[in-house]
């Protein structure tokens, strides 16, 4: 099993618990590197969820906790950074002065109603529909889309060290509610996005939140995914997107076990600083306590 987590929110923000707890537990299950990805501050929107006083706060707390952990784990700075043109991307200014040791690029939003606020598709069903209506007169199909360019433009300017949950608009599509998956179209505008991501050097997370949160049957992205993204040898890793402390690596099994059947044979992890591949199963020579 993969033996780090890069996806973290603690109580900076939308995170229970504080840091110092997400740590004692990844020492406790042996892993060797943890990373903190609390969500960056969005300035002048009601969608933020830190403020630009609490990521100064972040910022010392994780740089303290680097230093207090050095001897048990490898401690890394994150933030999950929205891209949101005109608001937030991977080079406002405050993103970076943090000096983070790596950014992951989220697409948590796309566009804005007519009062300004952001669209986030993720929370209700009744919000999906509404965003899909007033934003993009009901066609599900551009709603989509353009969930997907805005990934790839963010690929494609800012190259963040890490892609998160690639496939998230699928969130709330169970049973195919809204669109399929096998439909031409999407899976042009996925394979379009794998390909700008393949060309940008950017890790793929496989994000095992919405499988372990019973929100769909698989990691974000999903299954055919992946197979693809192998094939454009696209580097991965398991992300736990963890809000809390026990589920710092809940899913990496079966993201793992899916990851092998899709042909990887290992994921791509920080260790001393480094991005470096580790394998997926433990070799012969060497025990998985060594
Ligand atoms: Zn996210
Ligand atoms: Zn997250």
């Amino acid at each position: 099993m993969q033996l780090a987590n890069h996806h973290a929110h603690s109580y900076f923000s939308d995170g229970r618990l504080s840091p110092r707890d997400y740590l004692q537990e990844a020492i406790a299950q042996g892993l060797s590197a943890y990373g903190f990805s609390d969500h960056a501050p969005i300035p002048n929107s009601t969608v933020g969820l830190m403020s630009l006083e609490g990521l100064e706060r972040y910022l010392v707390e994780i740089d303290t906790l680097k230093e207090l952990y050095e001897e048990d784990i490898q401690v890394y700075k994150s933030l999950e950074v929205d891209y949101i043109p005109g608001l937030i991307t991977m080079d406002s200014p405050y993103i970076v002065e943090a000096k983070l040791d790596y950014v992951i690029g989220a697409v948590h939003f796309v566009d804005a109603f007519g009062d300004g606020t952001p669209w986030g598709f993720e929370g209700s069903v009744e919000n999906f529909e509404r965003g899909v209506e007033e934003i993009f007169q009901g066609d599900i199909q551009m709603a989509v889309e353009r969930y997907y360019t805005l990934i790839r433009a963010m690929v494609a300017e800012y190259r963040p060290k890490i892609v998160a949950h690639l496939d998230r608009i699928k969130k709330l599509n169970q049973g195919e509610r809204f669109f399929s998956e096998q439909s031409l179209w999407y899976r042009e505008a996925v394979e379009k996005t794998l390909t700008t991501i393949a060309s940008s050097g950017s890790i793929m997370e496989v994000n095992t939140k919405g499988y372990y949160k019973n929100e769909i049957a698989e990691p974000y992205p999903g299954r055919w995914v992946l197979a693809k993204a192998k094939e454009m040898g696209i580097p991965v890793h398991l992300a736990s997107d963890a809000h809390h402390p026990r589920d710092i690596t809940k899913g990496f099994e079966f993201g793992a076990s899916l990851l092998l059947e899709t042909g990887y044979e290992e994921v791509t992890i920080l260790s001393e600083g480094d991005w470096v591949p580790a394998p997926l199963k433990p070799s012969k020579l060497h025990s998985i306590s060594s």
